[in-house]
């Protein structure tokens, strides 16, 4: 069988590991990226990417764990504040994973993995990929796969309405990169805390360029009083941060009084509306290309999934692609590699967009329930993982009602 070449244009979390796992696996493999790794080490912060233990196994069967000393997230803990009582927790409680988190920033990741990636054989080269690019390496590929994030060659991939929750953003999005958070008591977690009519803020451990930090993550509800990031410097940007904290969630401001922007380009703020797109565009003479992770299937970062899924899209499209063979890669071919990531994505898209709506009364008493219950905080904080769980008992009134009613029992007998 002559040697198959894929093109893959965006060197991000998706593209790269899918890019480092096929050249593994005996393609030849160029890469195209619209940012050297100079630029995207001396760039914007432009994630928190805190990556669950699954995902994380992807990247070390490649051998990609290149940070094992890196800072690791042990747990969750999850709080409401209560509504009548200022600086008193309505709900709060904590969980510890089955297995560590980490997030590694990417502006120290995608460098190390673009290294890798040419070590191991691959053609990096840097050009803003356009519609005539993408002709050019459809003629000269077996195969193109575009993994250009939130990049505008996205757009080419049409927007599927039927699977798509939302066509507006839901969250005004800020992060901060910090040092000098006091760490959490017991174990280290993802602190999220829930202020309703407000949004989310949660902060956890993570490694940057300057080494271990602390990333803080603000969800505004639009027009809201956590919808106020646009336009800030860096010192104002974390002085909104420290404020927002003091506002409405004192145990988080006390933790973060003495806190520091990591770097002059520790922060970031944004909005886009979650989206799930069709997986093949169309190029004007008729040859096809497939999307890739947040190209096809882009959730608000609510419950800190894009990363976790980029990982697991590029685990699920390398199967198909080594299971095809020799067989030509078509339109068929494409659509059924995307329905078989789907079948897993689709279940993190509907939790993800469950949770950026008012809690409905069955979440809001599980989430009470699990104040008393270390078997509920667990499997809550454990679905992070393994998002496809919550539709056996978080997503459905029905099912949340007999979960709580076996978990009654179990304490009963
Ligand atoms: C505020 C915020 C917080 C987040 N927190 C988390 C979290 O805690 N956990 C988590 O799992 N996920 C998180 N995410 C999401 C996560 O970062 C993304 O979902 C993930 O990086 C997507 O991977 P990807 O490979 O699809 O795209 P990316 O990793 O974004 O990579 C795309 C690459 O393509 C390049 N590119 C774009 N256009 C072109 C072009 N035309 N030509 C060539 N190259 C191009 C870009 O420069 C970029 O390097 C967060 C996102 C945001 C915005």
């Amino acid at each position: 069988m002559t040697q198959r070449h894929i093109t893959i244009v965006g060197a991000g979390q998706s593209g790269l590991q899918l890019g480092i796992g096929l050249l593994d696996g005996g393609f030849a493999v160029t890469m195209v990226s619209n940012r050297t790794p100079e630029e995207i080490r001396d760039g914007k912060v432009s994630s928190s990417q805190c990556i669950f233990h699954d995902a994380l196994e992807h990247e070390r069967s490649l051998e990609l764990d290149f940070w094992p000393d890196a800072p690791t997230v042990d747990g969750i803990s999850f709080t409401i504040p209560h509504p009548e009582t200022p600086g008193e927790k309505a709900i709060g409680w904590a969980s510890r994973l089955d297995n560590p988190a980490k997030s590694i920033d990417q502006r120290v990741k995608f460098p190390r993995f673009m290294e890798a990636f040419v070590q191991r054989g691959g053609e990096l080269i840097f050009e803003d990929a356009g519609v005539e690019e993408l002709e050019r390496y459809a003629r000269e590929s077996d195969l193109v796969i575009v993994a250009a994030g939130k990049g505008e060659i996205a757009q080419l991939f049409t927007r599927d309405a039927e699977r798509s929750t939302y066509d507006a953003p839901q969250r005004a999005l800020a992060l901060t990169y910090v040092n000098g958070m006091t760490p959490r008591e017991e174990y280290s977690a993802v602190s999220f805390n829930l202020i309703p009519g407000v949004g989310e803020y949660f902060a956890f451990p993570a490694l940057t360029t300057t080494g271990p930090c602390e990333i803080m993550v603000f969800e505004g509800i639009p027009g809201g009083p956590m919808d106020c990031w646009k336009g800030l410097t860096p010192q104002e940007h974390l002085e909104t941060s420290k404020n927002i904290l003091k506002a409405f969630l004192p145990w988080e401001a006390d933790r973060a009084s003495g806190v520091e922007l990591t770097d002059s380009n520790g922060f970031l703020q944004g909005r886009f509306p979650p989206t799930v797109r069709h997986p093949i565009a169309t190029l004007p003479s008729g040859r096809q290309v497939l999307g890739l992770a947040d190209v096809v299937v882009l959730n608000d970062p609510i419950t800190g999934q894009g990363s976790n899924n980029a990982s697991k899209c590029a685990a699920s499209y390398l199967k198909s692609i080594k299971e095809h063979g020799d067989g030509v890669f078509d339109g068929a071919f494409m659509q059924a590699t995307f329905e078989s990531y789907w079948n897993y994505a689709k279940h993190v898209a509907q939790w993800t967009n469950a949770l950026l709506a008012p809690p409905p009364p069955h979440v809001l008493e599980l989430l009470g329930a699990a104040n008393q219950s270390a078997e509920i905080a667990n499997r809550f904080v454990n679905g992070f993982n393994n998002p496809p769980d919550f539709q056996e008992w978080f997503m459905s009134p029905d099912k949340a009602a007999a979960y709580l009613a076996s978990v009654d029992a179990a304490r009963v007998s």
